[in-house]
């Protein structure tokens, strides 16, 4: 079975969408992860462990079309299980 696959705003590759995080925004003011990625609206995928590498190069502000606090990001995937 081929899995979906989602390009990791972090360093650009390509993975199956199920080994990436999916972050939305809110609509209200802060950044979630969407664990079941269904959440409707924009979203940007991401490797966890790129998440420094993303807001570095912008690419969550620029996939979110807004300003996005490092902070907070980093805030939420602190929450992740990890692995
Ligand atoms: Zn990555």
């Amino acid at each position: 079975m081929t899995m979906p696959q989602r390009m990791c705003a972090g360093c650009r590759a390509r993975a199956d969408k199920t080994a990436l995080v999916r972050l939305v925004w809110d609509g209200a003011e802060s950044v979630i992860v969407d664990r079941l990625q269904r959440l409707p609206g924009r979203g940007v995928y991401l490797h966890a462990g790129c998440a420094e590498r993303a807001l570095r190069a912008r690419a969550l502000a620029r996939g979110l079309r807004r300003p996005i606090d490092g902070a907070a990001v980093r805030r939420v995937l602190s929450t992740l299980p990890v692995g």
